[in-house]
């Protein structure tokens, strides 16, 4: 537990995707720490499609939730991993805050 918190992982445990193909470093990751198959570092790609990002998410910045997970998706719905290991939703909205734009991307 907490190897991975402020760290970029080097890849996705579910694509075996770099960090830096699958997202992860752009877009962030989900945590997976279960007695199950699915444990793991995962790209939110593989996350969304192991449903283990949840898609009842309420903003964290505007604090609008989003009740639908395949409209969530298709208006860009975020996750962001804070140094805690938490992983923190954002709507399309804040996404577009420089504020948020500037946080997880180094480049
Ligand atoms: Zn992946
Ligand atoms: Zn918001």
């Amino acid at each position: 537990m907490g190897a991975y918190v402020g760290d970029v992982p080097e890849a996705c445990d579910g694509c075996g995707r770099a960090a830096e193909a699958s997202g992860m470093r752009s877009t962030g990751w989900a945590v997976r720490v279960a007695p199950a198959n699915f444990e793991g570092v995962y790209c939110l790609e593989c996350a969304s499609a192991l449903r283990l990002v949840p898609w009842w998410a309420t903003c964290s910045d505007c604090g609008r939730a989003s009740c639908d997970e395949a409209q969530a998706e298709k208006e860009g719905w975020r996750y962001f991993l804070d140094g805690m290991g938490e992983l923190h939703p954002y709507c399309p909205s804040c996404l577009l805050k420089p504020a948020l734009a500037d946080s997880g991307d180094e480049t």
